[in-house]
């Protein structure tokens, strides 16, 4: 037995946009920390979920999970490019790379761009089809063995991130090749840091859930002030940005019935998420200039100068 060692380490979780990134990295860490969308490409930040698991030596180990904005292959505007270095950077600076491709979809061009450029990465690299629930074996197998010519892998997974079902040999084999050391966050701590940006994606992803046929991907969302109360209820205050006085009449909506709308799912979403009252306030805010903002750039973890 090996009761008092631990081991901590970064994996980066890469892959085409709807590969199940999201899904994986909550079902890993077994809460939501990130938005799951229909959507592609909404996933702006870099978000971290930590996942506590035991060893079968009796170490205990802490996978930090870096779930990157995506990597798309033409990024076009400065802050497509942003989250497109900030993804790479992810995966470069981490002790494991968790490439995940959608089983069903196959090979598109996006995972075989990553491929490409995973070869050239020194990290641990584990490959992880998703969705095996709407596969048949037989091609999950070919699948498996295309990629691994294209590039040899460490191990290979075959999960349903959705149905949780093989989650948890990722889980060990992803601790068991993280180096020896102390946790990187502190245990009881560990969901504290991600808290702010979590609920602020909450709140994004009600927006586009809510407007995505008259809002474009431009609303960010910043939590801007976060309060424990002595009931123990939290207070957030948060500002949605858009670019135009257009787009914010359409966010607040007749009568301020659509941010109402937007508010109260989000508020509902997040004190479940929480686990206790929530007391949501939502602003909105015409910044033009706010995608061409340096600062913006640090506090969502991006980097600006790409
Ligand atoms: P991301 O863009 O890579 O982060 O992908 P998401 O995690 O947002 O998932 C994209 C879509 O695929 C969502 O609608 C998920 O519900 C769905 N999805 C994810 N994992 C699975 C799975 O194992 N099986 C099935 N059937 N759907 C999945
Ligand atoms: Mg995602």
């Amino acid at each position: 037995m090996n009761a008092s060692a631990t081991r901590a380490g970064f994996v980066a979780v890469v892959g085409a946009p709807n590969a199940g990134k999201s899904t994986l990295v909550n079902a890993l860490v077994g809460a939501k920390v990130s938005i799951v969308s229909p959507k592609v490409q909404t996933t702006r930040m870099r978000v971290v979920g930590i996942a506590m698991t035991d060893l079968a030596d009796g170490a205990r180990a802490q996978v930090v999970l870096v779930d990157t904005p995506g990597i798309f292959r033409v990024a076009r505007r400065r802050l497509e490019r942003a989250m497109v270095a900030a993804a790479w950077q992810g995966a470069e600076d981490a002790d494991a790379v968790a490439l995940v491709v959608d089983a069903e979809r196959g090979i598109g061009e996006e995972t075989r761009a990553i491929v490409e450029k995973l070869g050239q990465s020194r990290s641990r690299r584990y490959l992880v089809l998703n969705k095996i629930d709407l596969v048949p074996r037989e091609k999950l197998l070919a699948l498996a063995a295309e990629l691994n010519t294209r590039l040899p892998f460490e191990r290979t997974f075959m999960v349903s991130a959705l149905k949780k079902d093989g989650i948890a040999d990722v889980l060990a084999a992803l601790a068991e090749g993280l180096p020896a050391g102390p946790f990187l966050y502190p245990e009881d701590q560990a969901a504290d840091l991600p808290l702010r940006l979590l609920a602020a994606e909450v709140t994004r992803e009600q927006v586009f859930l809510q407007l995505h046929q008259e809002l474009p991907y431009e609303a960010a969302v910043e939590t801007e002030k976060w309060e424990e109360r002595a009931d123990s209820s939290v207070r957030i205050d948060q500002t949605i940005h858009v670019q135009r006085d257009g787009q914010r009449a359409i966010v607040l909506g007749k009568g301020g019935a659509r941010i109402k709308q937007i508010g109260a799912r989000a508020r509902q979403e997040l004190a479940e998420m929480l686990g206790r009252p929530v007391h949501l306030f939502l602003h909105v805010k015409v910044s033009a200039r706010w995608a061409e903002d340096p600062a913006h750039y640090r506090a969502i973890g991006l980097d600006y100068e790409t």
